[in-house]
């Protein structure tokens, strides 16, 4: 429910504007994660009845999904108006201003830009970071080049922080303007384009885009380069390992190993150019100023702290935590990492640095790169909005947040109330099954699946090298993974069966502790390991040799693994469960078989515990992850049991 009647001209104009919106947004040459909104100017109806001059303009928001009636603030436009040059509203008082504007209190926060759109007094304004205008700008005569090619269509206005001085400087550019431009091109942001209709506007948009495509040139096509030099895990995950201590906080890093890329990062020219700043300072929240070419994270952690004491009183904003790690690397041997809070934000910050690429490379064949924003960069970093975006945006962070898990057997059972746990908590998690439904156990954009069988060494080292390109590391190793062979006491046990118990319960495990070792000793904040064992590792039960020996044999094999890697900070711990019913081995028509043997009712036997409790594969889950938090910080070796209480085993 909102408080903005809509009539059904607005209503017909609001639903125009965001199908166009939703075609600029669609295009990510023209709008890459933020970049860009769209306003819109019309009547509504307030609660008493009396008509409203209406801005519609787009809250923020960086998908897609918020393209919707939903996604735009409707403010007063005489609010917002009041506002506009000569008045200068100040960064900490531009927020509540606008808050103070809108004509519904549950609306998303308008656009910080949304003081430009209100200034063109035009119905419709579109705006767009479009890759092609800003090659244009950022070229070593990008000002006199946008002025010979845009002069007749739009008003060109020289870089400004967004905020008042932007407001100024699109104020003064569009009272000086002839009359017939379409819109505004400010160098090195991007285009306004404005339009008495959204379709109008988008005609225009296009058209100015249309002619800096052009300009820009095309890139030659790739030549094939040598096949990529194989890079180990190890090393992939030592690098994450370092920019996570560099930041104090995990990250999932993404390896780029495509032809385009490589044949960017083996171009010393290119590489150089990318470190004279971002395609705009709004990428920056992503991208941090300039890449580290190379691996000596260190390095880049003190060149950019000295830049940072250096520039630091341009803004009047208290610099309190400073995160000195890159988020994009570029190394001629392996390729191009990007970085990111969480999978989300490591794609994001792919996709822009694919963009800037070849936005980079286009410039360098109009004559050179050259950032029209260079000296900007520093203040958009540390601008007020910037700043309460990035609190906003970690508001959301778990603490298992930019972690990476892996989850055997994690499309059933206990495997899969732990992988759906560490989900929860946070994590980014990686499960094998045997089962092909593992990789669609999980609907998420942190969870990868990945069926294989664990008993094939090679698999499993395939499936880790993935798990690295994907996510850049291992910190937490959960082995559910197992099998119950069916019931058969001594005399009528096979051999073949109790290998095969062996085989996946305890081999399997062992190549996998000796493959995932390397790994877990890079990871944040140090590794760990979770075993899922059984009750029957203390309390073994008759017709269950091969499970209860394998079971006991993997806890033994997992408790010389907490003495050999504590010295490397991994925690190694066990969980006992017993009796969790809500697995693949329980069907509906066994646990009533079961219940009837014992002559007793379906939920008490479920519950046939000293606490007389139910053991889901949730609460095995919940444990599971609660041993990987830092509330366990000083514990390896520990073997809990959850099995709510049992005579035998205490
Ligand atoms: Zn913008």
């Amino acid at each position: 429910m909102t408080s903005v009647a809509v009539n059904d001209q607005s209503a017909t104009e609001l639903a125009e504007l965001i199908r166009v919106s939703r075609t600029i947004g669609s295009d990510p040459a023209l709008v890459l994660h933020g970049g860009g909104n769209s306003s819109l100017k019309t009547t509504t109806t307030d609660i008493t009845g009396q008509a409203v001059e209406t801005l519609y303009v787009k809250g923020s928001g960086h998908d897609l999904a918020t393209i919707t009636a939903a996604g735009f603030a409707a403010l007063r436009l005489a609010s917002v108006r009041r506002l506009l040059p000569p008045v200068v509203v100040p960064d900490d008082a531009l927020w509540s201003e606008l808050r103070c504007a809108l004509l519904d209190a549950d609306a998303p926060d308008p656009s910080v830009e949304t003081l430009v759109h209100a200034l063109l007094p035009d119905p419709v304004v579109l705006h767009s970071h479009a890759d092609a205008v800003l090659i244009i700008s950022n070229t070593v005569d990008g000002s006199a080049r946008a002025r010979s090619l845009f002069g007749n269509l739009c008003v060109i206005v020289d870089y400004a922080m967004p905020g008042p001085d932007l407001v100024a400087a699109c104020d003064a550019a569009w009272r000086a303007r002839r009359g017939d431009e379409v819109g505004l091109v400010v160098l090195g942001h991007g285009l306004f384009t404005v339009g008495s209709t959204p379709q109008e506007a988008l005609d225009r948009h296009l058209a100015v885009v249309a002619v800096a495509e052009v300009a820009a040139g095309t890139l030659p096509p790739t030549p094939a380069p040598e096949a990529a030099e194989s890079v180990s895990p190890t090393e992939l995950a030592r690098v994450r390992g370092q920019l996570c201590r560099t930041a104090g906080r995990a990250f999932i890093v993404r390896h780029d190993t495509a032809a385009d890329v490589r044949a960017f990062i083996a171009d010393p020219a290119l590489l150089s150019a990318t470190e004279r700043g971002p395609l705009t300072p709004d990428h920056v929240s992503w991208t941090k100023p300039w890449p580290l070419i190379g691996t000596d994270v260190g390095g880049y952690a003190d060149a950019y702290r000295a830049y940072v004491l250096q520039n630091r009183s341009r803004r009047a904003l208290p610099i309190t935590e400073l995160d000195p790690a890159p988020r994009v690397v570029m190394d001629p041997r392996l390729g191009l990492l990007t970085v990111g809070r969480g999978t989300t934000e490591a794609a994001a910050v792919a996709e822009i640095t694919r963009h800037t690429m070849a936005a980079v490379a286009r410039a360098e064949q109009l004559g050179g790169y050259r950032p029209a924003s260079r000296e900007h960069v520093f203040d958009l970093e540390y601008w007020l909005f910037q700043q309460r975006k990035l609190t906003r945006a970690s508001r959301g962070d778990s603490d298992l947040t930019g972690q990476v898990a892996l989850v055997t057997g994690a499309a059933s059972g206990i495997g899969r109330g732990c992988a759906a746990q560490l989900l929860e908590a946070g994590a980014t998690v990686v499960g094998w099954d045997l089962a092909t439904s593992v990789t669609e156990t999980f609907d998420s954009p942190n969870y990868l699946g990945i069926q294989l069988d664990v008993t094939d060494a090679a698999a499993v080292a395939e499936a880790l090298a993935q798990q690295i390109d994907a996510f850049g590391g291992l910190d937490i190793l959960v082995v559910a993974a197992g099998i119950f062979p069916t019931s058969a006491n001594l005399g009528e046990l096979t051999a073949a069966a109790w290998r095969r118990t062996m085989a996946v319960n305890v081999d399997a495990v062992m190549e996998l502790y000796g493959q995932a070792m390397p790994l877990l000793a890079e990871a944040f904040p140090y590794g760990r390991v979770v075993l899922i064992a059984s009750k029957n590792v203390a309390a073994p039960g008759p017709g269950a040799a091969a499970y209860s020996s394998s079971k006991a044999a993997v806890t033994q094999l997992t408790r010389v693994a907490a003495l050999e890697w504590a010295g490397l900070g991994i925690r190694v711990n066990m969980l006992h469960p017993d009796a969790v019913f809500d697995t693949g081995l329980w069907t509906p028509e066994l646990l009533a078989a079961r219940a009837e043997h014992y002559g007793m009712s379906i939920d008490d036997y479920k519950r046939r515990n000293l606490l007389h409790a139910e053991i889901t594969s949730g609460a095995v889950g919940r444990l599971a992850t609660q041993l990987c938090t830092e509330d366990f910080a000083c514990t390896t070796g520990a073997q809990i049991p959850i099995d709510g209480g049992n005579e035998r085993v205490i």
